[in-house]
């Protein structure tokens, strides 16, 4: 089968968060399991080319309007990754980030034209196109038999003028395409949703709670008439691996407890020298994530100052802060800038990341909503157990007292909670702590299942549109 990914990220060489990840585990199996497999995206700025393989530049000139577009191809890893470059006076990815623009729908539309310029001439089995990024590219004449849009995150909808159909000579569709919440515009991932063959989502609990408000954000109607399929993300075991991990100072294999205790003291201590730390007795809890409204800022910062009253030590590696939330933090690492229990880190830093997994006790992630969620997963099957809010794939992936922790509200008091109960445990019942990070490193959060549910999806449209 001819599967094509449109995509704004694809990890490691464009990461921004999940959609990084899931693009290119879910390419990676594909293609291990022999489809015909391509992901295109467009030329950042800052990809980190040195991890792509055998580089060069398509022989055929392309052009979006008068802009010409060069197409380069290469390997990452086994996965084709085909990169779109446009000659436009606007520089659309001569930036210094992948988003953040006041001008990111103009810069996705074209890069979706561009890439239909690139597909002229090729029939596809699938396009299986990403969030609002790439929804535009399902309006638009691409020869394949069908296309699928998987939704990351219903949250960015890509509002935007409906002058901005322009370019792409769609504004004809203006009418169907008006953001329900505010009809002077329209909502790119709209389009995608309604000319796409199949919508899905990345957890069947998100799957129903999109379906309607806040979670939905207006597209409720949209949503419930088309339909949606939640397939949960899976994770890369081959880059989320501690026995391999070359991150780590100490690797270790998650099923053998001695060596998984063992090695995770020798990374703690490895972080706490690293960060000039202190060697306090209680457990290491850190929290991994992008610092906006959707995380539960707020309860990662009560979980923080809890862990330190009940005797842990606590780390934050935190990124993409908007400037109130960053400056809460900034002012809570002022606030504790001279003990040494606790550390903040405010950039991404994919190192740092993993060496957290390897050497903590308990990962926070309050998240307000969450689609799918990796860092839990990751978590487990690094022997960390997850204390989790429970909503989207955080409640189909966390069962409380089993392979982590969790609590429902969104306010400080139940995470301070859920917090004591962690800690109790890991003082109180080694033993029970021991069975749930067996268990949870024993959960099976591989793509091959994921992956499964996808080719089925695709097999469904490719039956119908044969029948
Ligand atoms: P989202 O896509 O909403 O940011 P996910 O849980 O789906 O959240 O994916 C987050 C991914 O990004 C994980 O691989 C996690 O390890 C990584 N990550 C998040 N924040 C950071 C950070 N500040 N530094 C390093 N890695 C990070």
């Amino acid at each position: 089968m001819r599967i094509v990914h449109l995509s704004a990220e694809l990890a490691p060489i464009a990461k921004v968060g999940g959609l990084g990840d899931v693009v290119y585990g879910l390419a990676k199996e594909q293609v291990r399991k022999g489809e015909q497999v391509e992901v295109i995206l467009p030329k950042h700025k800052r990809l980190h080319l040195s991890k792509l393989d055998a580089i060069k530049k398509f022989p055929t000139p392309l052009f979006v309007h008068e802009f010409p577009v060069t197409v380069w191809k290469a390997t990452l890893e086994s996965i084709p990754v085909t990169l779109i470059e446009i000659d436009h006076p606007n520089n659309p990815f001569e930036r210094d980030s992948i988003y953040g623009f006041s001008d990111d729908p103009f810069r996705f539309i074209i890069f979706a034209l561009a890439a239909q310029s690139y597909l002229s001439n090729q029939r596809l089995d699938i396009l299986h196109l990403h969030d609002w990024h790439t929804s535009i590219a399902a309006l638009l004449s691409i020869d394949t038999k069908g296309t699928v849009l998987t939704i990351h995150n219903m949250r960015y909808q890509g509002q935007c003028l409906p002058e901005e159909l322009k370019i792409a000579g769609l504004e004809r569709q203006r009418e169907k395409l008006k953001d329900p919440h505010n009809p002077e515009m329209i909502s790119l991932l709209k389009g995608g949703i309604l000319f796409s063959d199949r919508v899905t989502t990345v957890s069947p609990t998100y799957a129903k709670e999109v379906l309607s408000p806040p979670e939905s954000y207006g597209m409720e109607r949209t949503l419930k008439q088309k339909g949606i399929t939640g397939i949960l993300n899976g994770i890369d075991y081959d880059y989320w691996n501690s026995a391999y991990d070359p991150y780590l100072s100490v690797r270790y294999r998650r099923d053998h407890w001695e060596e998984l205790q063992e090695s995770k003291r020798k990374n703690r201590e490895e972080i706490q020298k690293k960060l000039n730390m202190s060697k306090p007795k209680g457990p290491l809890v850190s929290a991994i994530s992008r610092l906006v409204p959707q995380k539960g800022p707020h309860l990662i910062k009560a979980a923080l100052k809890e862990t330190l009253r009940l005797g842990g030590q606590a780390i934050l590696l935190g990124a993409g802060a908007p400037p109130d939330i960053d400056k809460e933090f900034r002012e809570l690492a002022e606030e504790f800038k001279s003990n040494r229990d606790i550390h903040f880190h405010f950039d991404y830093d994919e190192a740092l990341g993993h060496e957290l997994y390897a050497a903590s006790d308990l990962l926070l992630v309050p998240s307000l909503f969450e689609p799918c969620g990796l860092t839990q997963m990751i978590a487990m099957r690094y022997g960390t157990l997850p204390l989790v809010r429970l909503t989207g794939g955080l409640a189909d992936t966390v069962v409380d007292g089993k392979n982590g922790f969790s609590f429902r509200q969104s306010d400080p008091g139940e995470i301070i909670n859920a917090l004591k109960r962690a800690f109790t445990l890991y003082q109180a019942n080694p033993l029970e702590w021991k069975k749930m990070v067996e268990e949870g490193a024993r959960s099976n959060f591989t793509w091959t299942h994921s992956a499964a549910l996808y080719r089925a999806l695709y097999s469904e449209i490719l039956k119908s549109k044969n029948a």
